[in-house]
């Protein structure tokens, strides 16, 4: 479909064919189940695909992020849903970039392995919501160990992970504090958590995401499991969000062209008044206009990832580029349904599975509102909203 050069065009063919072991069957029946895609993750790590990141002399590929944003694209250009381990790229950044060498040295050879895997991500509480600052699950100092208390929500992939990257308070907010301040950032090691002081509770959704609730109730965490610098937690993971949106943007121009490929297909064949409904200009333009709109939100993610990789900090690139390829991928999946006309609807088709699937990056890891806030603020000068 693209007239572009790709440097990955090896590992894009690879992934590509290790995708079309699990087509729609897999993923319809575990749809209908709310199971997760145990043995797809398992194929993607045996492969070292989630390990792309991690440096070679950890065991990993040592690959730039371009590289694992054109496995995430793929993942989805093919119709399976790397929602279902994509944390485990885009948390990466925080333990490299902020964990210590004895921190490094512990997990990510064993999460390269395929032993350990880094697939929680806790950051959302519920009356918090997208004002991070606000959050409330304490980790409170005790000898050589943090006691954690509190709730996270849409923990996602919390009962199919070993370690979880967690956000709590560990100062008390207090009069005059920048709300961002005091927050530190906690390997948790699941296993030996589990009936111990944490418990997860799996939220039903409308698409097959594996999202949870997570309580902590005194859960003891060693020390030597901070992230860093106590209180500088939050600048932490806002350092790996561009990565995250950058990689949520690339399933997104995937997950377009799925469609886009799906409704192209299926207006050649579909034959109604005695001919293919693509002749008529009302099914042609709509596509034509999707592709046109992923084609320019693929741009933005070459442009981010491009600054990214030069070392600078592309806040307001990463963020075009996921909320672009987010509407690229809405305004695909309607168009495909459209298209299908009542087909779109058959659970056959997979049609109606992608559109509930890549709704969800409207919301999530960001929502469209807060990135149009963050462009007004912080590249037009306009004031705060909030
Ligand atoms: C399936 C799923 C998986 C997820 N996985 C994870 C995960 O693994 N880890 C994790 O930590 N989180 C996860 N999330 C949470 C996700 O990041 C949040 O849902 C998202 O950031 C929005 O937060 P919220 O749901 O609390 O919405 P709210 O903050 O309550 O916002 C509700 C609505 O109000 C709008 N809004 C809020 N404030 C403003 C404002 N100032 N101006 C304009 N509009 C505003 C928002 O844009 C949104 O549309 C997941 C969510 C879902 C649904």
């Amino acid at each position: 479909m693209n007239q572009t050069i790709d440097a990955y065009s090896d590992i894009r063919d690879a992934v590509a064919k290790l995708c079309a072991r699990f087509p729609g069957e897999y993923w319809r029946g575990l749809d209908r189940e709310m199971r997760y895609p145990k043995e797809f993750v398992e194929a993607l790590t045996g492969s070292g695909w989630l390990s792309i990141l991690i440096p070679e002399e950890y065991g990993g590929a040592g690959l730039p992020l371009s590289a694992a944003a054109a496995v995430l694209e793929e993942i989805q250009r093919a119709g399976c849903n790397g929602g279902a381990c994509h944390a485990q790229m885009y948390t990466m950044g925080t333990l490299l970039r902020h964990g210590s060498e004895a921190q490094k040295q512990r997990y990510l050879p064993k999460i390269a392995a395929g032993e350990l895997r880094l697939q929680a991500f806790g950051v959302t509480e519920p009356t918090s919501g997208t004002d991070t600052g606000a959050l409330k699950t304490a980790a409170r100092r005790d000898g050589d160990h943090f006691v954690v208390k509190g709730q996270k929500i849409w923990t996602s992939r919390a009962e199919h992970s070993d370690l979880m990257l967690l956000l709590a308070r560990t100062t008390p907010l207090a009069e005059g504090m920048k709300k961002t301040d005091g927050l530190s950032v906690l390997i948790v090691e699941m296993r030996e958590a589990l009936g111990h002081g944490l418990s997860i509770r799996p939220i039903r959704t409308m698409m097959n995401h594996a999202t949870t609730e997570v309580f902590f109730d005194d859960l003891r965490v060693p020390a030597e499991n901070l992230i860093g610098e106590e209180g500088k937690g939050f600048r932490y993971i806002l350092s790996g969000m561009n990565a995250e949106r950058i990689l949520i943007a690339a399933e997104c121009v995937g997950d377009a062209k799925w469609f886009i490929d799906k409704a192209t297909g299926y207006a050649k064949e579909r034959h109604v008044f005695g001919r293919a409904i693509g002749q008529n200009q009302g099914i042609q333009f709509p596509i034509a206009r999707a592709y046109a709109n992923m084609r320019a939100a693929e741009l933005m993610v070459r442009e981010a990832l491009s600054l990214y990789e030069a070392g600078k900090n592309p806040g307001a690139e990463a963020n075009m580029a996921k909320m672009l390829a987010a509407d690229a991928s809405n305004e695909a999946a309607n168009v495909c349904i459209q298209t299908h006309g009542g087909f779109g609807f058959a659970e056959e088709y997979d049609v109606e599975r992608k559109f509930r699937e890549t709704r969800l990056y409207q919301v999530a890891p960001i929502s469209t509102n807060l990135i149009l806030s963050y462009l007004a603020e912080h590249v037009l000068g306009m004031p705060r909203s909030y």
